[in-house]
């Protein structure tokens, strides 16, 4: 587990480093979305969140909760689920197209492939 979330995170420098290499124009953490999404690729109308699995509960090994506090964990982690769902809806509702990359994903897979994918192959 994290113990803080950062902005900068390493996960999040992958990615972006894999859209530069490709070419992929994107512009970080705008405010005026909801969620503020670790991307926007305004050409694709595409928002991209690079999620951690434990704050997001993802649902993975690196999910479980801690075992002291579990109470406050479990509703605080559901808390964020509630509002992670909210914003995917808020911004699909404005016509933008949602992608998550999840933290046990990135380590494991080619990120510039899923990118290609995703944004190259149409
Ligand atoms: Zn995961």
């Amino acid at each position: 587990m994290r113990a803080v979330r950062g902005r900068h995170t390493k996960p999040e420098l992958t990615v972006r480093r894999a859209a530069h290499a490709l070419g992929l124009r994107y512009r970080l953490f705008r405010d005026d979305l909801p969620g503020r999404p670790d991307l926007t690729f305004p050409k694709w109308r595409t928002v991209l969140f690079v999620n951690g699995c434990f704050w997001h509960q993802h649902g993975c090994s690196r999910s479980k909760l801690p075992k002291t506090n579990r109470k406050f964990w479990k509703a605080k982690l559901q808390r964020n689920a509630v509002r992670d769902r909210s914003n995917y809806d808020l911004l699909a509702q404005q016509n933008w197209r949602v992608l998550i990359l999840w933290e046990c994903e990135l380590a494991k897979s080619d990120v510039a492939g899923t990118l290609k994918g995703w944004f190259l192959s149409r």
